[in-house]
């Protein structure tokens, strides 16, 4: 994964209209497989997103966005096994209900330890958050990885952890919130 910018436009049905930016490293970790720009056109977003939980938040994300017209962003980390990287994802309403979503770059380092490469199994009996990248090391009790005090899982199944199930809750709210007639987004000067 060494994407700096990456956007696309997703119609009603989530079908990728548009891709810019570095689509390739993208889908090629995200997906495992050989996801090229120009084929991903026209096909699911979520053919190129691999757990439920994952897919079910960007619905949610994208849906709120559509409904409120109102842009959103929302933090995420993709990590590679060398480095820790920081990303930002900007969902924004487009003409024809469609909408765009970037993910741009925001920090990247080195981890003072390399972690044990990992590779996506559906079954796998670890699990991976798909948004800050902890792992699930008990009952309730997510690590991130810099945190391990053993080597990261070789094999991992993806999902979201209950924090960053908050988040996505949290930013699905406040913009549901700041839409309210109470609290428009574009506040004028009165009558
Ligand atoms: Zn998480």
């Amino acid at each position: 994964m060494r994407f700096q910018q990456l956007y696309y436009v997703l119609d009603t049905q989530y079908r990728i209209l548009w891709v810019g930016g570095d689509w390739d490293e993208f889908a090629l970790a995200n997906a495992g497989e050989a996801a090229r720009s120009n084929e991903v056109l026209s096909t699911s977003l979520f053919t190129h997103i691999v757990d439920q939980p994952t897919a079910d938040a960007v619905v949610r994300l994208v849906d709120v966005v559509r409904a409120s017209q109102a842009p959103l962003r929302i933090d995420y980390r993709c990590d590679s096994p060398t480095m820790l990287r920081r990303y930002q994802m900007t969902i924004q309403p487009m003409r024809d209900d469609r909408v765009l979503l970037v993910h741009d770059l925001r920090d990247a380092r080195t981890f003072h330890q390399p972690l044990t490469h990992w590779k996506y199994r559906k079954d796998a009996h670890h699990l991976k958050c798909s948004f800050c990248c902890s792992v699930g090391t008990g009952p309730g009790e997510w690590t991130l990885p810099e945190n391990l005090t053993g080597p990261h899982p070789e094999e991992v199944a993806y999902t979201m952890c209950p924090s960053c199930s908050g988040r996505v809750d949290e930013a699905i709210s406040s913009l549901v919130a700041n839409r309210s007639p109470k609290n428009p987004v574009t506040g004028g000067f009165g009558p």
